[in-house]
């Protein structure tokens, strides 16, 4: 009877042994944290030209959040999102710059995801020649602004990752379709066409959602992505648009975790009909329920392996403009002629304007299903389209608007039909001329690059 009882207790205690390692070192370590990024006063705005007052109160707050993750090796990552219209490749830089230093980061384990909301503050140098006549004061707020930013980013980092716990990460992709191709359909005939089942042109109405639970079960965080732009709100009221509203649905309806949202390819896509908060607050309950739809369906479990990888490729300019083509713009008192104006100053400085940019392409490999590919720009949705078709519809999400907001990021065909997305964008982002028609072929080369490198 006694070998019996002792033969019960090692068994016990070779399960709990064998428990606490499978509940530890075989499972994913999940932190999250967030904090309100809204600015303290009035500010000037982002997004669209035209608005040259400053901002006026809020309609919904503006949030950094951070979700780090670490694998069964010890491999760690660091999702950051931000309620944000997007952020320049400086700013960028600092910001990463501190949190590799601080928590032992390569540059590819950390990603920077803006929703790009329409509604917020101008920040640091994105979008540089948007804003019209800035005053000295307004330009001490906005880097003052960015000055904070990075701050704040640093301390939910810190947040997240002392606050790393045992967690389970699930996977699903639900549907939503207010994103409207607006290249393709004229604004006002949408509700119409919608009726009638006429829309046309690219969409990817993919709503990718990752659940991190604790292994009590509680949901930690939900992340979700859409491929759309952040342009119901066009006024001087801050706020965070659908993406904000979506977040607050989620995070009210699971009031124990943190919703992170991040971008798409949702650079040809617009939210229709728009403008009113109404329609804001509409889209962000849709988003939230194709969620919650996921949430409430089985989701596969996602292995604790993490492999990331970045890299910054040259994206070659097509020809700049003349210095005499720069002159005659520069007299003016619209975006081309403040663009003209930091561009003959960059020109003056400098002798010539740089050949290429430096684009940001990055890949997570989350365990052996998920591949996430990561891209800076405001990317058109043909390369989401192309990406998932070429690697696998199941297992390839595509983010935008990360870690370096440059540009439109046309693909040839937009490129070639012009228009706003496919160069005019170049004038309020200041840059010196647009893509050339390599621009799709050389990301989409790294992007498969990076799948093989990470395998
Ligand atoms: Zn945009």
């Amino acid at each position: 009877m006694l070998n019996l009882v002792l033969i019960a207790c090692v068994f016990a205690s070779l399960l709990t042994t064998h428990l606490s390692v499978a509940f530890t070192s075989e499972a994913w370590q999940a932190g999250v944290a967030k904090t309100v990024i809204t600015p303290d006063g009035p500010i000037r705005l982002s997004g669209y030209g035209g608005r040259d007052k400053l901002s006026q109160g809020k309609l919904t707050d503006l949030f950094a959040k951070a979700l780090a993750l670490e694998d069964a090796k010890g491999n760690r990552g660091l999702i950051i999102t931000l309620d944000l219209v997007g952020i320049d490749r400086e700013l960028s830089k600092k910001i990463c710059a501190k949190l590799a230093e601080k928590h032992k980061l390569p540059r590819s384990a950390i990603t920077i995801l803006c929703s790009h909301t329409h509604t917020g503050p101008v920040v640091g140098a994105n979008l540089i020649d948007i804003p019209a006549n800035i005053t000295p004061d307004e330009q001490k707020t906005i880097d003052a602004y960015a000055a904070n930013l990075v701050e704040r980013i640093q301390s939910i980092a810190k947040n997240a990752f002392d606050s790393l716990e045992p967690a389970e990460l699930r996977t699903g992709v639900g549907y939503a379709t207010f994103a409207v191709n607006r290249r393709n359909n004229v604004e006002k005939d949408v509700p119409a066409l919608r009726e009638r089942g006429r829309l046309i042109g690219p969409v990817d109405h993919d709503v990718p959602v990752i659940a991190v639970r604790s292994l009590d079960g509680k949901l930690k965080a939900v992340v979700c992505g859409y491929a759309c732009h952040a342009t119901v709100l066009s006024d001087y009221a801050i706020s965070g648009d659908f993406p904000a509203f979506a977040q607050q649905a989620l995070e009210a309806r699971h009031p124990e975790a943190i919703a992170l949202y991040w971008d798409g390819c949702g650079g040809d896509q617009n939210p229709l009909p728009r403008r009113s908060a109404t329609l804001a607050k509409h889209y962000g309950e849709e988003l939230a329920d194709a969620v919650d739809a996921v949430l409430r369906a089985p989701m596969p479990l996602v292995k604790p392996t993490l492999r990331t990888s970045y890299a910054e490729i040259d994206l070659p300019f097509a020809k700049p403009l003349s210095r005499d083509e720069l002159e005659a713009q520069a007299k003016g008192a619209d975006t081309a002629a403040r663009r003209a104006r930091h561009l003959l100053k960059a020109l003056d400085r400098d002798g010539k304007f740089p050949a290429a940019y430096p684009y940001p392409v990055q890949v997570w490999r989350l365990g052996d299903d998920l591949d996430w590919i990561i891209l800076g720009g405001e990317v058109v949705v043909d390369y989401s389209l192309r990406l998932k078709h070429e690697h696998g519809w199941k297992r390839t999400w595509v983010a935008s608007y990360a870690n370096d907001v440059m540009n439109y990021i046309p693909s040839r065909r937009v490129l070639l039909e012009g228009g706003y997305e496919g160069g005019g964008a170049t004038i309020p982002y200041g840059l010196p001329a647009p893509w050339t028609e390599e621009v799709e072929d050389r990301i989409i080369a790294e992007v498969h690059r990076q799948l093989d490198s990470t395998k």
